[in-house]
């Protein structure tokens, strides 16, 4: 019988933290900075008898990272040197953390697809992950080649910027997972206001550890489990060993390292080979990992606690005040949002992706609240559910096309709020609402200015449609034949020849009543 092997998959994830200055001096933590080399001193270059200065800001995002992970702060935290050298890293060091990290343990939950149903349909489970540590260091510069053999440039504006590193227990068992918490994290560090967590910019990046082991045969035992009998207390311990593939700047290729490495390692376990021990590089336009370094090539970093700066003590009080700074996070809006606002999961999800618009759609919805209570007589249709659905339709394509958030918009809360109401009551169609709101974009100005302008008032006056509808019919008599002969199609066919002679303004429900009566009463 073939052997069955589950990935076993850690993660390290690092964040550039988005400060107004540099970690250890006063330079400018600018990551749209063009111009190579400009925010540097003699600080972050590691010159001689220059001293460094913590960042508080920076301590603080890790910390309440920290805390939206449900992880221990400390009372006491430090920083180590890391010695190593490469061109990237002027000083010759990097100042890092060791042995006492900012944050310790923590977990966060991730929304997984889980087993099918007995009707097939998919659930989905909650998966816990644990967080071995956070901490805290600087980034190194940014060395660039010149492929024609001429030199290598190093542009040190990113020497000495924030970085936060977490590290997770090696919980993951599969590339979804590790996808789905890296952009469950990316949206908490966003909410937090720890870091703008651009991936194409380099402001996130992930280290995939992985190692392979054998799993349950259909008899429910591993050749390992039946081999752990004799020594248990190894049970849980048992893995494989790991390959580290570093350098990885995307989600998706998160994952399709995690498949790519693997159909790479069982291939090398059925062929009765080993693992060996190293770091690798992921390619991405080839889909595959490389070997960069085996374990023996490893540095020794000679780590000792940094003489430059003073132990960190990190008041209860403190992080209390920083808890206190946590917003609600992504996971708890999305159930709040189902339940308050009675719409699905997908479009709770979307919403809050940002929390800019989630915010802005519950200023929407606190506009339409105040239309509610003033209004006796309510339209039939759901206006959360209404005003959701346009915004992660229509609205979030404009948004997404001009890369802005809802602010950055000309639609205040109050005008998005009356044009769902229109729709609501049935005042203008959706087709007219995508052209409103696209106008509403461009000038600003009311929807009912705009629907004014534009004539975009839906008919629904069953007089005026009745009128057309007569006429259509008189104009039509092979089409009513064929319907008073059995053919039911050609009523579509009227209702469209009204909504053309309408220009598309008449609102198709009423016309197809209007239709159906006459027909029928001329029968
Ligand atoms: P290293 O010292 O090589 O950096 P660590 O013990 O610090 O290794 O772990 C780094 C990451 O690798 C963590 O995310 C951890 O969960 C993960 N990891 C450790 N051992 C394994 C393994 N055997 N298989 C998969 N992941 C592992
Ligand atoms: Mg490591
Ligand atoms: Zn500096």
């Amino acid at each position: 019988m073939a052997v069955k092997y589950e990935s076993v998959i850690g993660l390290e994830i690092h964040a550039e933290l988005n400060t107004k200055t540099k970690m250890f001096c006063q330079c400018l933590n600018d990551p749209n900075e063009r111009h190579p080399n400009i925010n540097i001193c003699p600080i972050c270059m590691g010159h001689p008898g220059t001293l460094p200065v913590i960042n508080r800001d920076a301590v603080e995002k890790v910390i309440m990272t920290g805390l939206a992970l449900h992880g221990e702060i400390p009372e006491f935290s430090q920083f180590d040197r890391k010695n190593y050298f490469y061109p990237d890293l002027p000083k010759g060091y990097q100042i890092s953390q060791y042995k006492y990290p900012l944050v310790n343990g923590g977990y966060l939950e991730i929304l997984i697809s889980g087993s099918r149903t007995s009707d097939g349909s998919p659930t989905s489970e909650m998966k816990r992950i644990r967080i071995t540590r956070i901490h805290l260091e600087e980034d190194a510069g940014r060395l660039s080649h010149d492929k024609s053999g001429g030199a290598s440039l190093v542009d040190f504006n990113r020497a000495g910027v924030p970085l936060m590193e977490l590290v997770t227990e090696p919980d993951f068992r599969t590339a979804d997972e590790v996808k789905k918490f890296g952009e469950e994290l990316q949206k908490i560090v966003r909410y937090i206001g720890a870091s703008d967590a651009d991936m194409e910019k380099g402001q996130m990046r992930i280290e995939v550890n992985i190692s392979l082991r054998e799993i349950a045969d259909q008899r429910g035992n591993s050749l390992r489990e039946s081999a752990m009998k004799i020594s248990p207390r190894n049970s849980a311990l048992e893995l494989g060993t790991k390959v580290e593939i570093k350098n990885i700047n995307s989600f998706k290729f998160a994952a399709d390292a995690v498949e790519y490495e693997t159909k790479r390692q069982s291939e090398i376990l059925d062929g009765g080979g080993k693992i060996v021990q190293e770091t690798r590089g992921w390619n991405e336009s080839r889909n595959e990992s490389f070997s960069q370094r085996s374990k023996e090539e490893a540095h020794d970093y000679r780590y000792f606690p940094e003489p430059d700066l003073p132990p960190l003590k990190i008041s209860r009080d403190w992080v209390d005040k920083l808890q206190a700074r946590i917003p609600e996070l992504p996971a708890e809006k999305i159930g709040r949002f189902i339940k308050e606002f009675g719409i699905e999961r997908d479009i709770a999800e979307i919403l809050s992706r940002e929390k800019t618009l989630a915010d802005y759609y519950e200023a929407v919805i606190s506009e339409l609240k105040e239309y509610d209570e003033e209004t006796p007589e309510k339209p039939v249709r759901n206006l959360e559910k209404l005003a959701a659905s346009v915004m992660t339709g229509d609205f979030l394509r404009i948004l997404r096309k001009q890369a802005a958030t809802p602010s950055d918009l000309n639609i205040n809360p109050e005008n998005f709020a009356e044009l769902t109401l229109y729709l609501a009551e049935d005042k203008i169609s959706n087709l007219a609402a995508k052209r409103v709101l696209e106008e509403m974009v461009h000038s600003g100005n009311d929807p009912s200015d705009i629907i004014n302008r534009l004539n975009l008032w839906q008919i629904s006056d069953t007089a005026d449609l009745e009128n057309i509808a007569r006429h259509i019919i008189s104009e039509n008599p092979k089409t009513v034949e064929d319907y008073r002969g059995g053919k039911m199609a050609s009523v579509q066919f009227l209702i469209g020849q009204v909504m053309k002679e309408s220009r598309g303004k008449a609102n198709p429900k009423i016309v197809q009543e209007i239709i159906k009566k006459l027909l029928n009463s001329h029968n």
